[in-house]
C-alpha cells in the first residue's frame, strides 16, 4: 500500500525533478564546486519538509536532509551525487543520480505519514575525484545508518556492482641537470628513471593476478630539450579487488620505482595522494528487494558485469553499512556510448533519461519502504554484511 502511494507521490513531483536534472546538465560543476547543484537539491528537500544540515564534514557542497517519522525505527540513507567531469560535463550522469535520490526521499515522506523510522538524504560531493563519501565515512557521518543505497545512470539495469578498490600514488624523481651534448656524464636524468619505472611496471604487469591494474600518466618530464631533466613525475592509479590487494600492488610499484632510481642514480619520493576508494560490498538482501522493485516497474535486471569495472566512493559506505549501488539504463551502449565518454552526456536529458529518474526514485522509495515495513530484513542484511566484511578483510 505504501509502495503504491510512494509511486503516486513521486508522479506528482517528477516534472520538477526532470527540471532539476536538466538544469545540472546545462550547468555542470566539478567536484567540491557543485554550489548551484547543491542549492537546487537542498531547495527541493526543504520545500518537501526535510531538515537540511549544510556543509557537513567540513565540505561546502555536502549536506544531509533528514525526515524523522513519528514512530521509532531504522534510519536509511539515500545518496545523491551531482558533480560533473571536467570538460565533458555530466558524462557520468550524476544529474540523474541527484534528482532520483531526492525524489526517492520525498516520495517516502509523502507516502507514509506514520513512517516508523528516519530517512536521510546524503548530498555527497566530488565522486569523480575527492571522494565526498570517503570524508563522510572518516567523519563518522554514516556509521549510524541501518542501510544505505544509491542508483547510478548506466546502459543497463543492474542491482549489483562489480568494481575495484583504487589508490592514487604520485612518484617524483630527482636528478641533476647538465648539458646533454658533451656534459651528460655530469648529469642524472630523472626522465630516464621515470621511463624505466614505466618499463618495470610493464615487466610485472603480465604476472599480476587478474583484475590488478596500474595505469597513469607522466606529469613532468623536464623543461627544456637541451637540459638533462633533474625532475620527472608520474601519477599512477593502482586498482585491485580488496584494500589489502591495493597495498600489495603499491609495494610492487614502489619496488619498480626504487629499482629505476637506483639504476639511474636518481632519488625518488613516493606518496599516496587523495582518498582510497574501496570496492563495493553488495548486500544480497537489499539487492533482492531492489531487483523485485525494478521488475515491478517493468525493468529487466541484468547480471553484474562479468569483469569488475571502475570504482566508486559508495564502496567505502558499503564497507561500514549494508548497502547497494544499483544502475539504471538510459539507453544502449552502442547508441549512447559509455559513462565518461562525451556522447553519454546529452543522453542524460532525454525522455528515456527522465523515465530513468522516475524508475530509480520509485525503486529506491519502494526498497526503503520494504525495509521500514520488515525490520527483520535489516537484521538479515546486517548479518550478511558481517560475513561479507570478514571475507573482505580476511
Ligand atoms: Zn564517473
Ligand atoms: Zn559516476
Amino acid at each position: 500500500m505504501h509502495k503504491r502511494a510512494a509511486c503516486a507521490a513521486f508522479d506528482a513531483l517528477n516534472a520538477e525533478l526532470h527540471e532539476i536534472s536538466d538544469w545540472m546538465y546545462h550547468h555542470p560543476e566539478v567536484g567540491f564546486a557543485e554550489r548551484g547543484a547543491a542549492e537546487k537539491l537542498i531547495g527541493f528537500l526543504e520545500k518537501e519538509g526535510l531538515a537540511v544540515q549544510r556543509c557537513v564534514g567540513g565540505m561546502d557542497t555536502a549536506f544531509v536532509g533528514t525526515y524523522q517519522g513519528p514512530q521509532p525505527g531504522p534510519t536509511i540513507g539515500v545518496f545523491a551525487e551531482y558533480d560533473a567531469l571536467p570538460d565533458i560535463g555530466h558524462a557520468c550522469g550524476h544529474n540523474i543520480i541527484g534528482a532520483a535520490a531526492i525524489g526517492a526521499a520525498a516520495a517516502v515522506k509523502r507516502a507514509w505519514p506514520g513512517l516508523p523510522g528516519t530517512i536521510q538524504l546524503f548530498g555527497s560531493p566530488a565522486e569523480e575525484g575527492g571522494g565526498g563519501k570517503v570524508i563522510m565515512v572518516e567523519k563518522g557521518l554514516v556509521q549510524h545508518l541501518d542501510a544505505a543505497m544509491m542508483i547510478h545512470a548506466s546502459v543497463a539495469d543492474r542491482v549489483l556492482t562489480n568494481n575495484l578498490s583504487v589508490q592514487r600514488m604520485d612518484v617524483t624523481f630527482h636528478g641533476k641537470t647538465a648539458q646533454p651534448a658533451g656534459s651528460a656524464h655530469e648529469g642524472v636524468s630523472a626522465l630516464e628513471a621515470a621511463m624505466l619505472t614505466w618499463t618495470n611496471i610493464n615487466a610485472i604487469r603480465q604476472y599480476l593476478k587478474p583484475d590488478f591494474y596500474v595505469h597513469g600518466i607522466m606529469s613532468e618530464g623536464g623543461f627544456a630539450a637541451n637540459v638533462i631533466p633533474d625532475r620527472a613525475s608520474l601519477v599512477l592509479y593502482v586498482r585491485a579487488p580488496r584494500g589489502k590487494d591495493v597495498d600489495y600492488l603499491l609495494q610492487r610499484v614502489s619496488n619498480c620505482a626504487q629499482a629505476a632510481a637506483l639504476t639511474v642514480g636518481a632519488t625518488v619520493a613516493m606518496a599516496e595522494r587523495g582518498r582510497r576508494f574501496l570496492r563495493m560490498v553488495n548486500n544480497p538482501t537489499m539487492a533482492g528487494l531492489l531487483e523485485a522493485n525494478y521488475e515491478a516497474l517493468g525493468r529487466e535486471v541484468e547480471p553484474p558485469t562479468p569483469r569488475p569495472r571502475a570504482s566508486t566512493d559508495m564502496g567505502n559506505v558499503s564497507q561500514v553499512v549494508p548497502s547497494i549501488h544499483g544502475y539504471i539504463r538510459i539507453g544502449d551502449a552502442e547508441a549512447i556510448g559509455n559513462t565518461h565518454s562525451p556522447e553519454f552526456a546529452p543522453h542524460t536529458i532525454t525522455e528515456q533519461a527522465h523515465r530513468a529518474i522516475d524508475d530509480a526514485a520509485k525503486a529506491m522509495a519502494m526498497t526503503c519502504i520494504d525495509l521500514y515495513a520488515k525490520p527483520e530484513l535489516l537484521a538479515q542484511a546486517r548479518r550478511e554484511w558481517q560475513v561479507l566484511m570478514e571475507e573482505e578483510s580476511g
